[in-house]
C-alpha cells in the first residue's frame, strides 16, 4: 500500500508496514503489539500526546487549524470558559521559547511531516519525519520532555523513549528514499513554563548499535506478526493486565 498523510494513522498501515512505534511496542509487548495490528487494542490518546501534538501543529504553521479542530483544548465551564487550560497555557510558553531561540529555530527549518518508506532488515517501514532539510544535510525531530537531564535508570530521554532507534530507522530510509546521508538531531523543549530546549545531535556511535539491535529483533517480530510464531505475554502492560484474569505465582526474585 501507498502510505499517505491521511492512512498513516490506520490499522492497515499497521498491519501492512512497520513503524518505530510499532516496533517499540513489539519489543515491550509481542501479545499487545498483535492486538494492536488486528484491532483488539487502540492506544489511548493521554493528555501529554495531545500537548505533543499541539507543538508540533505549531511547528508545521497549522496550529489555529489544530486548535479548531480539538475544543477539548478550551474550558468549557467557569470563569475560565473558552480560555486554553492550563496545559496548553504551558504549550504556548514553550512555543515562545522555541520562537525566540534563533538556532531552535535554524533545526526546525525544512520540509514538515515527510513521509518516508523503504525496506529494511526484510520488512517495508514507514516513517514520518517532523521536519528534512536536504539542502543543509540534517533531518530533525521535535520533542516535549519532561526534563532534558532527567534520566531513567540511568538513560537519558533519549535512550529511554526509543529515540535511538527513530533516528536510526529514519537515516536508513531518507538514505534510501533521497539517496542522501543526513544528520539526525534532535530538537528537544521542556514541558514547564520557562523551559530549558536543547539540540542534540544523535550521532552513528548510539545509532549503529541499535540498527544491529533492531536487525536481530525483527526476525522475531516478522514470525509473530505473520502468526508464524505465538506472541509472547509481558503480563506488566495496559493490555495484558486487562486481558489476563489469571495470577500466576512469583519468586521475590522475580520482582
Ligand atoms: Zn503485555
Amino acid at each position: 500500500m501507498k502510505i499517505t498523510k491521511d492512512n498513516y494513522y490506520s490499522q492497515e498501515a499497521d498491519r501492512e508496514t512497520m513503524s518505530v512505534s510499532q516496533y517499540k511496542l513489539w519489543v515491550q509487548c509481542e501479545y499487545k503489539a498483535l492486538a494492536l495490528i488486528q484491532g483488539k487494542y487502540k492506544r489511548v490518546e493521554t493528555d501529554a500526546f495531545l500537548l505533543g501534538k499541539y507543538i508540533h501543529a505549531w511547528s508545521e504553521g497549522k496550529l489555529e487549524q489544530f486548535k479548531k479542530e480539538n475544543p477539548q483544548l478550551f474550558s468549557s465551564r467557569g470563569a475560565t470558559k473558552g480560555d486554553l487550560k492550563a496545559d496548553y497555557k504551558v504549550a504556548d510558553s514553550m512555543i515562545k521559547a522555541l520562537e525566540n531561540d534563533s538556532n531552535c529555530m535554524k533545526f526546525l527549518e525544512g520540509e514538515k511531516e515527510v513521509i518516508i518508506q523503504g525496506e529494511l532488515f526484510g520488512i517495508h517501514w514507514r516513517g514520518m519525519v517532523d521536519v528534512l532539510n536536504l539542502e543543509k544535510g540534517f533531518f530533525s525531530d521535535l520533542k516535549t520532555t519532561q526534563g532534558i537531564h532527567k534520566k531513567y535508570g540511568g538513560l537519558t530521554f533519549i535512550e529511554h523513549y526509543g529515540y535511538v532507534e527513530q533516528m536510526a530507522i529514519y537515516r536508513e530510509l531518507i538514505k534510501q528514499q533521497f539517496g542522501k546521508d543526513l544528520i539526525p538531531y534532535i530538537v528537544a523543549v521542556e514541558k514547564n513554563d520557562n523551559p530549558l530546549k536543547a539540540i542534540i545531535k544523535v550521532d552513528d556511535r548510539y545509532t549503529a548499535p541499535k540498527l544491529e539491535e533492531i536487525g536481530y529483533n525483527i526476525e522475531k517480530i516478522i514470525k509473530v506478526k505473520t502468526e508464524e510464531e505465538e506472541p509472547c505475554s509481558c503480563g506488566l502492560c495496559d493490555y495484558c493486565r486487562s486481558v489476563n484474569k489469571v495470577t500466576s505465582i512469583l519468586t521475590i526474585d522475580d520482582l
